[in-house]
């Protein structure tokens, strides 16, 4: 019997790459089936609308990285192959005691000559640690578990000395890293720091939405996408296949499938009970090399106007408040729009201990953290939207000790080479590393599929 059935748990954006990708690489058509506990496809991969007026913001993933002034990139290549027309985005500045400093004469201006030094040096230092080409290449590095992937980022920025630049780099990548510098490496922490350096990376968003991309997947790829199914198990069924037990309405339904594909994030992969005290505990050690949680909170708002052009000019800035969080002209977004959208997110300890509060009063904090020189801006304020993502991020992608491939994504190879799993938390957290996972499995999940299917004849 031709082995062409295809489980995919998770409809985000590593489910669908997982599922498109596939369909290119099989040598035969496939059964694909995709299993998503929500009623939408996309993930963490969400563009909104303001009720007010439809003005759009990305309430998830804000913005792609593009690595081609170093390589290929292949989101970039994905971006184009689906069509989506691209914006380029950009942010140098840091607002800090509601100054703008753009770049070391501002530095210098507010904190001295000594703060200068001693942040010029740390960035030498840090790109000096780690080439465009390195940090291209770092998501693919195999058990180097050197000191340097050890230590914990922290240990860097104390050593800085001085404390106003340690503040701005703090300040710099707090809400990238979306954790405190203690909870992560130095190598991650450096990888942050580095992405804001154009000879590393430049940033895009799609024209009209992000969640276009997992639309236009869902388009394209032939499957099955049973919404709000939430799959509750996964057991090797009598018959030999994989079965998906998934709720739906509350009742439980059961699909068997030649080969299953786990693309959630880690906070979610304990959610489903995995049969067989063999995989049981596989998905458990899994869960517990990548169990790092990192947290996101946006606060989204909508004013009447865009009152900051003229003093902000960059698609995003970088505010002192909340320990450092990423200010976006989600308005910026749109070469069009009257109105003006700011969007504020939080990262780490702030965002999680925040996240308690009602919607209104977070959005109240949002407009007292503007800096002076904007804050008279409350007066246009329309509307606001709050996005609470806790634990749904990775504070040290890859773990502490990476490991190879083969192993991040085949927790249980000796029984369950059927078995796969996608996600960005298995290289860097991002939309390229979800993608990164996702073409390794469906390279994988394809030769087999070929292999089985030869034995079979
Ligand atoms: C606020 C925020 C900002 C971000 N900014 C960026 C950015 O600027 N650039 C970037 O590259 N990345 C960014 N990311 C990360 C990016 O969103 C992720 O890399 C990406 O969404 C990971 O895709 P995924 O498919 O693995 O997981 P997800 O997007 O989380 O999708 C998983 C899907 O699985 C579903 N699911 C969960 N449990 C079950 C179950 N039991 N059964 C069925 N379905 C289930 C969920 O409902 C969800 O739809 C950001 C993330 C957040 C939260």
């Amino acid at each position: 019997m031709t082995k062409n059935r295809v489980g995919i748990v998770g409809g985000g954006p590593g489910g669908l790459m997982t599922a498109y990708l596939l369909q290119k690489l099989a040598d035969r058509p496939l059964r694909t089936t995709l299993f998503e506990a929500s009623d939408r496809l996309g993930g963490k991969i969400m563009t909104r609308k303001f009720g007010t007026i439809p003005a759009i913001y990305e309430a998830g993933a804000a913005e792609f990285y593009d690595y081609t002034p170093v390589d290929e990139d292949p989101l970039r290549q994905l971006v184009a192959e689906l069509g989506l027309s691209i914006n380029a985005m950009g942010g140098s500045s840091v607002i800090i005691n509601h100054q703008v400093l753009a770049n070391l004469d501002d530095i210098q201006d507010q904190f001295g000559h000594g703060t200068r030094m001693a942040y010029a040096e740390f960035d030498e230092r840090a790109r000096g640690s780690m080439s465009p080409r390195e940090f291209y290449e770092s998501d693919f590095a195999e058990a180097l578990a050197t000191s340097q992937t050890v230590l914990r980022f922290d240990s860097v920025l104390s050593a800085i000395g001085e404390p106003a630049a340690q503040q701005f780099i703090e300040c710099l990548i707090h809400s990238d890293l979306a954790t405190e510098p203690e909870k992560t490496s130095i190598s991650y922490g450096l990888q942050n720091y580095l992405m804001n350096h154009p000879a590393y990376m430049k940033l895009y968003s799609i024209e009209g939405g992000n969640e276009q991309l997992p639309q236009e997947l869902a388009k394209r790829t032939h499957l099955t996408a049973r919404l709000q199914h939430k799959v509750n198990r996964i057991a090797r069924g009598s018959t030999g296949d994989l079965r998906v037990t998934s709720t739906h309405q509350g009742i439980l339904q059961d699909e068997d499938f030649d080969f299953v594909v786990v693309a959630l994030p880690n906070d979610a992969v304990p959610s489903i009970a995995y049969g067989g005290a063999r995989l049981a505990a596989a998905m458990q050690r899994h869960h517990h090399q990548y169990d790092h949680p990192a947290h996101y909170l946006r606060m989204t708002l909508l004013f009447d106007q865009p009152f900051w052009r003229g003093k902000l000019t960059e698609s995003y800035c970088m505010l002192d408040r909340f320990h450092g969080c990423c200010l976006y002209d989600e308005s910026a977004r749109d070469p069009d729009a009257r109105h003006g959208v700011l969007g504020w997110l939080l990262g780490g300890c702030d965002a999680k201990e925040l996240s308690v509060l009602p919607d209104d009063e977070l959005i109240e904090l949002a407009l007292k953290s503007l800096p002076d020189f904007l804050a008279a801006g409350r007066r246009y304020f329309l509307e606001g939207r709050v996005h609470r993502w806790i634990g749904a991020v990775n504070a040290l992608p890859g773990g502490i000790v990476p490991q190879n491939p083969d192993q991040r994504h085949q927790p249980e190879p000796l029984e369950h080479s059927d078995l796969f799993v996608v996600g960005d938390y298995l290289f860097d957290s991002t939309l390229n590393g979800v993608l990164d996972s996702a073409s390794y499995v469906a390279g994988w999940l394809a030769a087999n599929l070929a292999d089985a299917n030869d034995t079979d004849k």
